[in-house]
C-alpha cells in the first residue's frame, strides 16, 4: 500500500472503507499470513504484458490477484528480463480474488505475496523456449518427461538476481528445488558475482521444509510493506532479507562519504 495515498484518504475520511475498519483507497492490503490469510483490494496481475504471459491452464484457475507491490514486481522484472531476452517469463499462481485458501493446489499463496513462475527452460536442441506447461525436472535440471529440456540455470539466476535487487518489493523467498538452487549459486560464484549478491541468493533460494520440492517451478513470496504491515499484514520466517534491504540506502551514503573523505 502507498502511504502517501493512504494518509490523504485517511484525512479525507473519504467512503471504501471496506473490511474491519480499514481504510482503504483501492491500494492493496495484505492481511495475515501466507498460510492463512487474505488480501483487500488486491490486484489482478494481466494475463499478458512486456515480457510475461500466463497460460490457459492458470488462467482458468483464477488466482491471478496479489498486491499492487508483488504485481508491480513481476511486470517490472518480466519487463526488464523481456528486454535482454525474447523468451517471455510465465507466470502461473498468484492468489484467487480476495485471497484465501486455495487447497486444491497451494498451501499458501493465501495474502497475495506468492505467485510461481516456470522455470526458464531450453529445449532437447538447447534453443531457449517458452515453457508449454511445468515440467519436473531432476537434480541435474534435466526434464524427467523424457522430452530433452533443461533448466535454463544461466537465466535462472539473472532472473533470482533482478528478484532480489527490485526496488520494486523486498523478496523474502525464492523457493526452489535445492539442486537447482545449489546450481544456481554456483553459477553466480563462477560470474564473479559480488559476494554480499551471492550470500542473499543463498538465503533466498531454498527448497521449503515443508516438503513440497518445487521441482518444477520456481515460488516467489515477498514480504509485507511496512503500511500493510500496520493494518495486519504478518511476516512468517526470517527477517534478514528485509533488514538488508532496509540498511542499504544507508550504507551506501555512509560509504560514498567515506570515499569522498578520503579523496
Ligand atoms: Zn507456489
Amino acid at each position: 500500500m502507498r502511504l502517501a495515498s493512504l494518509v490523504a484518504i485517511a484525512a479525507l475520511a473519504a467512503p471504501g472503507c471496506a473490511e474491519l475498519g480499514v481504510v482503504s483507497d483501492g491500494t492493496s492490503i495484505s492481511m495475515g499470513r501466507p498460510h492463512r490469510g487474505w488480501i483487500v483490494d488486491g490486484v489482478r496481475m494481466p494475463d499478458k504484458g512486456e515480457g510475461f504471459f500466463t497460460r490457459e491452464v492458470w488462467r482458468a484457475r483464477a488466482q491471478r490477484y496479489g498486491t499492487d507491490e508483488l504485481v508491480d514486481l513481476l511486470t517490472a522484472v518480466s519487463r526488464r528480463m523481456g528486454k535482454r531476452f525474447k523468451e517471455r517469463i510465465v507466470i502461473a499462481d498468484l492468489s484467487g480474488k480476495g485471497g484465501g485458501p486455495a487447497r486444491a493446489w497451494h498451501a499458501s499463496h493465501q495474502s497475495g505475496r506468492d505467485v510461481d513462475l516456470v522455470y526458464y527452460v531450453r529445449d532437447k536442441n538447447g534453443k531457449s523456449v517458452e515453457p508449454d506447461r511445468m515440467r519436473m525436472f531432476d537434480k541435474d535440471g534435466k526434464a524427467k518427461d523424457g522430452s530433452g529440456y533443461t533448466v535454463d540455470v544461466p537465466r535462472m539466476w539473472l532472473l533470482a538476481k533482478e528478484l532480489l535487487t527490485a526496488p520494486e518489493a523486498p523478496v523474502q523467498w525464492l523457493f526452489i528445488y535445492q539442486p537447482l538452487a545449489e546450481r544456481i549459486v554456483e553459477h553466480a560464484i563462477a560470474q564473479n558475482e559480488p559476494e554480499a549478491l551471492v550470500a542473499k541468493a543463498k538465503r533466498a533460494l531454498k527448497q521449503p521444509g515443508n516438503g513440497a520440492p518445487h521441482m518444477d517451478h520456481m515460488h516467489v513470496r515477498v514480504y509485507c510493506s511496512k503500511v500493510d504491515k500496520a493494518y495486519g499484514c504478518l511476516d512468517h520466517g526470517p527477517m534478514d532479507l528485509l533488514v538488508e534491504r532496509e540498511v542499504e540506502p544507508a550504507l551506501e551514503r555512509v560509504g560514498r562519504r567515506l570515499r569522498r573523505r578520503s579523496l
